[in-house]
């Protein structure tokens, strides 16, 4: 398995298998596509539009040890020439005060970026500087982060809201419970901080029958990834038998869910940073966590990756030096003869991705996807 090689989907916020773009970029999030399951999937939309998801890393951190966001705002600048989509790549490879939730792709392609309070008057004059504009995006992130969360802390798992990790877990198991011929409850294995990692499978019994994987939450702070094949798993179940479509499809292909590979970083976006994204492995260099999307044993260390322990995109002191990629790695080669695709889910950005991450060339079966 590969950094990307896989098929990523960027969910949009507000549809979140409404996929908008299909691009080929050697952008952040990585790689390639399979439309099949766009189209099976696109209109099955969960009931979760009004959620918001937010992003991201340095903070104020209170005696609370909650980290906090008070009057931090994301920043949309839209390249106009090869110069300033230089500067912007630059600026996030540089400079990990600032949050990219949308890296520079291409011209009049929107970039946004968090900004901490601190550096607002900076970042501005900066733009300003080089001809950029920009427009404020969200103007005071902690307000967002309120509004989430006193709609999700409950102790029960509800489709209407976000879900904890152990909510997620109770949830998994009650599919399994409820539907024991079209399931199977897998653990992948275990987190740097002990914690299990499940999957399930959903179809219909069958041998050899090719399957999908669906990769979720490898980003802790994505909230919606988990939500979304939360919603899609509960879709497919309940259709077979009552709808002839969701019927042959779960005769036909196995599905693998992977709801949050990464445990522990979901857990501290629960209890101390909403916009935690790493593992929580470390620390190195005084910094906690590795970034997982980069830490595959494939073209590990390449451009778009960051070799410092505190930026948001340390790829780790070695290719799969977090037992969570590993671990995962380790369950596919063993168990997944017969996956055909691999789809890595995000959320932000709205693209559907193409090329692996560390190219912009098609994939070999492009056409065959569509
Ligand atoms: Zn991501």
């Amino acid at each position: 398995m590969s950094t990307c090689g896989t098929n990523q989907i960027i969910l949009t916020l507000a549809d979140p298998w409404r996929v908008i773009e299909r691009r080929c970029s050697t952008s952040h999030e990585t790689c390639s596509p399979c439309r099949y399951l766009s189209k099976l999937l696109y209109p099955y939309t969960p009931g979760i539009s009004t959620m918001k998801v937010l992003l991201l890393l340095f903070t104020i951190t209170l005696a609370s040890g909650v980290t906090r966001f008070d009057g931090e705002q994301v920043l949309r600048v839209i390249p106009q020439d090869e110069l300033q989509l230089q500067e912007l790549a630059k600026l996030e490879m540089t400079d990990f005060r600032l949050d990219f939730w949308k890296s520079a792709s291409g011209l009049f392609r929107p970039v946004d970026v968090r900004v901490p309070k601190n550096l607002l008057t900076y970042v501005k004059k900066l733009l300003d500087s080089t001809g950029m504009n920009h427009t404020v995006m969200i103007d005071d992130l902690q307000q967002l982060i309120n509004n989430q969360t006193s709609t999700s802390i409950t102790n029960e798992f509800d489709f209407d809201k976000y879900n904890s990790y152990e909510e997620i877990n109770a949830q998994l198991k009650e599919f399994a419970d409820k539907y024991q011929s079209l399931t199977t409850l897998i653990k992948i294995g275990a987190s740097h901080e002990s914690r299990d990692i499940y999957a399930i499978r959903v179809g219909n019994s069958g041998t050899d029958k090719p399957a999908i994987f669906l990769e979720g939450q490898i980003h802790s702070r994505e909230w919606i990834v988990s939500a979304t094949l939360l919603y899609n798993i509960k879709f497919l179940l309940e259709g077979y038998g009552t709808e002839d479509r969701i019927t042959k499809l779960m005769d036909e292909v196995d599905f693998y869910f992977l709801p949050v590979t990464n445990v522990d970083g979901y857990v501290y976006t629960w209890t101390t940073n909403r916009l935690w994204r790493k593992t929580r492995s470390g620390p190195i260099d005084g910094c906690y966590g590795v970034d997982p999307n980069r830490n595959w044993d494939d073209h590990f260390g390449d451009p778009g990756a960051s070799d410092n322990p505190c930026s948001d995109t340390y790829h780790g002191p070695s290719a799969f030096s977090e037992v969570e990629t590993k671990s995962l790695s380790n369950w596919v080669l063993e168990n997944g003869k017969n996956i055909k695709a691999y789809l890595a889910v995000h959320s932000y950005s709205e693209m559907w991705m193409s090329p692996y991450g560390w190219t912009s060339d098609l994939p070999p079966d492009y056409e065959d996807q569509d």
